[in-house]
C-alpha cells in the first residue's frame, strides 16, 4: 500500500503528517495517564496536587498545539496534494492514452477515480491516519501508565491486543475483497449506464427502453448484491472487534473491583484507571471503522494506479517526426488483435488512394471498423504498418493525425452544451459564418430553425435531446467545419429511417468530395458510390482481404462481392414485395 501511495501522493508529506499525529496521540496518552496521579492526589488531598495540575495543563496545551498543527497540515495535503494533484495527474495521463483505450467501462472508471476514489483518498490524511493514531497509540500509552500503577490490569489490557490484531487482519483481507468486488460491479454498472445512454437511438427503435434493458438491469442487480455482501462481510469483524474491546473492559473492571475489595488496590487509583480507560475506549471502538476506511484507500489507490499504468501511445521524439506527403492511407501486411489469442486482422494490405472513396465491405465482425480506427491510430498494430501519405503513423504526431482526419461514427456523442459549441469543438477558431455554412451543407439548418432556441439550444447529456438522425447531422456538420482532408465514416446510415438515410447519403456524398474517404459500407447504394471496394472475409485466424477493385470490376467476376450484390438485391426486392 505504501508503494502505491507514494506513487500517487507526496511521500514526504504523508510521513510528516503521520509523525505529527503520532506525536499528538502520544501527548494525549500521557495527558490521560497523568490524570491517574492527579486524581489520586486530588482525593487524598496530597500536597503534590499543584505539581500534577501544572503538568496536566502543560501537556493539555501541547496536545492542543500539536493536534491543531497536524490537522491543519493534513487538510492542506488533502486538498492540494491529493485532490488537486491527483485529478490533474489522471487528466494529464488520460490525454496521452490511445483513443482505443476509451471503452464505456473505462470512461466510468475515470469518472469514478476523479470523483469517488479521490474523495476516499482525501480522507486518508485528515481522517484515517488521524483516527488510527488516536485509536491505537493513546490506549498503548495508557497501558504503559497502568502497568506502573497496577500491573495485573495492564496484563489483561495487553492480552486483548492479540485477538484485536487477529480480527483486524481478518477484517483487512475481507474488506479488501469486498471493496474490490464492489468497485468492479459499480464500474461495470456505471459502464453499462454510459452504454445505455449512448445506445438510446437503437434501443428506443426496438422499444427496449419501455421494458428495461437486460444488461443494465443485471449489472445494477449485481452491484446491489455485492454492496449488500460487502456490508455483511465488512460489518461482522467490526462487531467482533467491539465485542472484544468491551469484554476486556468488563474484565478489567471486575478484576480491579475484586482487587479493591481484597485491599490490594486503592479505590481512588481504581476509579482513576477506569475513568481514563473508558475515555480511550471510544476511539478504539471506532478503530474498526477507520481500519476499513484504510482498506477503501487501498482499493482507491489501486483503481487510480490502474489508470496511471495504462500505456500511452508514444509520440515520435521531437525531431524524429516526419510530415505525411499527401493523404493516401495504406495498410501493409497488418495483423492486429484486441485480446491475445483472438486475432482480428491477419496480414491485411489495402490502399485508400488520396481524394477517392474506398468502401470496406464484408460480414459483420470482419474487422471493418477496426481498420478505420487503426487508420486514425486508436491502437498500434501488432505487425505490419499503417501509413498516411507514405509515412508510418508511429512517425506522425498524434495531434497531426487528429488534425488531418474527421470521423463520423455511428455512436455520435455530443457534449451537453449548445449546438453552436458542439460544432465549434471541431475548430475553435471557426467563425459564425463558417458554422452556418457547415450547418447548411449538413442539412442541419431546418433542424436548428425548428429548435426552441435555435443554435443556442442545449442538446442534453450525450446529445440525447436530439434524434439519432439529428445527431448524425451535427457530426457531419462538425466534419464540414473541421474540413480535414481524410474522412473516416462508419456505416452511419444503418440505424436511420428511410428519409433520414437518403438525406444523409446525399450529404455524405457532398462531404466526401475532394477528400480521402474510408467508409464502412453495408448498403448496396453506398457501395455503388465508392471508387474502390475492399471486401474483407473473416477466417479463424483473423480477417483477410478477399477482393479489392472498383465496384464494376468486382461485380463482373464471381466472388464474395458478387454474392453480396445478389443478396442485397434479393433482400431489397423482398422488401418491396413485403411493402
Ligand atoms: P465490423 O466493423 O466488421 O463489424 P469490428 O471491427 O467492429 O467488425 O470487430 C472485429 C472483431 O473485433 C469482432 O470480433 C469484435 O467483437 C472485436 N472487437 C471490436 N472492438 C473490440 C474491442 N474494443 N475490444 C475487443 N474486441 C473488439
Amino acid at each position: 500500500m505504501w508503494k502505491l501511495l507514494t506513487r500517487v501522493v507526496n511521500a514526504v508529506e504523508i510521513r510528516v503528517i503521520t509523525a505529527w499525529f503520532v506525536a499528538s496521540a502520544v501527548l494525549q496518552g500521557l495527558t490521560l495517564a497523568l490524570m491517574i496521579p492527579f486524581l489520586r492526589a486530588l482525593f487524598s488531598r496530597s500536597e503534590s496536587l499543584t505539581g500534577w495540575l501544572i503538568a496536566v495543563v502543560i501537556l493539555g496545551v501541547s496536545v492542543l498545539i500539536v493536534d491543531t498543527t497536524a490537522m491543519y497540515r493534513s487538510y492542506r495535503v488533502s486538498v492540494f496534494e491529493i485532490c488537486d494533484t491527483m485529478i490533474d495527474r489522471i487528466a494529464e495521463h488520460v490525454l496521452t492514452l490511445p483513443l482505443g483505450w476509451f471503452s464505456a467501462e473505462r470512461e466510468a472508471a475515470v469518472v469514478n477515480a476523479t470523483s469517488k476514489e479521490v474523495n476516499t483518498l482525501s480522507h486518508l490524511t485528515s481522517m484515517v491516519i488521524a483516527n488510527l493514531c488516536n485509536a491505537f497509540i493513546v490506549p498503548l500509552v495508557m497501558l504503559g501508565a497502568t502497568a506502573f500503577v497496577e500491573w495485573p490490569l495492564a496484563l489483561i489490557m495487553a492480552a486483548t491486543i492479540i485477538p484485536l490484531v487477529l480480527v483486524l487482519r481478518l477484517m483487512g483481507a475481507a474488506t479488501t475483497r469486498a471493496n474490490e468486488m464492489e468497485d468492479r460491479t459499480s464500474s461495470a454498472a456505471a459502464g453499462r449506464l454510459v452504454e445505455f445512454a449512448r445506445l438510446q437511438p437503437v434501443l428506443r427503435a426496438t422499444g427496449v427502453t419501455r421494458t428495461g434493458w437486460a444488461p443494465v438491469r443485471s449489472a445494477l442487480e449485481d452491484d446491489a448484491e455485492s454492496m449488500l455482501d460487502g456490508l455483511r462481510v465488512k460489518g461482522r469483524p467490526g462487531q467482533y472487534f467491539n465485542l472484544i474491546v468491551n469484554v476486556a473492559f468488563a474484565l478489567v473492571m471486575a478484576v480491579g473491583l475484586s482487587r479493591v475489595s481484597g485491599h490490594r488496590l486503592d479505590v481512588v487509583a481504581y476509579l482513576a484507571i477506569m475513568a481514563v480507560t473508558a475515555r480511550t475506549l471510544l476511539p478504539l471502538t471506532k478503530a474498526a471503522m477507520y481500519a476499513s476506511e484504510a482498506d477503501n484507500t487501498k482499493v482507491a489507490l489501486r483503481a487510480v494506479g490502474d489508470i496511471l499504468d495504462a500505456r500511452p501511445l508514444p509520440d515520435p521524439e521531437p525531431g524524429q517526426e516526419i510530415a505525411p506527403q499527401g493523404t493516401t492511407v495504406a495498410l501493409s501486411d497488418v495483423s492486429f488483435s484486441y485480446d491475445e489469442g483472438r486475432p482480428v486482422l491477419a496480414g491485411v494490405s489495402l490502399t485508400a488512394p488520396q481524394g477517392r472513396v474506398t468502401a470496406l465491405v464484408g460480414p459483420s465482425g470482419a474487422g471493418k471498423s477496426t481498420i478505420l480506427r487503426l487508420a486514425a491510430r486508436f491502437w498500434d498494430v501488432d505487425d505490419g504498418t499503417v501509413t498516411i501519405g507514405g509515412v508510418p503513423v508511429r512517425s506522425i504526431r498524434a495531434a497531426t493525425i487528429m488534425s488531418m482526419t474527421s470521423m463520423v461514427f455511428q455512436d455520435v456523442y455530443l457534449f451537453d452544451t449548445t449546438i453552436r459549441e458542439n460544432l465549434r469543438i471541431a475548430r475553435p477558431e471557426a467563425t459564425d459564418a463558417e458554422l452556418a455554412e457547415a450547418v447548411r451543407r449538413a442539412r442541419l439548418d431546418r433542424v436548428v430553425e425548428a429548435l426552441p432556441r435555435g443554435w443556442d439550444t442545449q442538446v442534453g447529456p450525450g446529445g440525447l435531446s436530439l434524434s439519432g438522425g439529428e445527431r448524425q447531422r451535427v457530426a457531419i456538420a462538425r466534419a464540414f467545419v473541421k474540413d480535414a482532408p481524410i474522412l473516416l465514416l462508419d456505416e452511419i446510415t444503418s440505424a436511420l429511417d428511410g428519409e433520414n438515410e437518403s438525406a444523409i447519403t446525399e450529404v455524405v456524398r457532398e462531404l466526401s468530395e475532394g477528400r480521402t474517404v474510408i467508409m464502412v459500407a453495408h448498403r448496396l447504394s453506398t457501395v455503388r458510390q465508392a471508387d474502390e471496394v475492399v471486401f474483407l472475409e473473416p477466417t479463424g485466424a483473423g480477417a483477410r482481404v478477399a477482393q479489392c477493385g472498383t465496384p464494376q470490376e468486382l461485380a463482373a467476376v464471381p466472388g464474395p462481392f458478387r454474392d453480396f450484390i445478389e443478396a442485397s438485391t434479393a433482400s431489397s426486392r423482398w422488401h418491396i414485395r413485403q411493402g
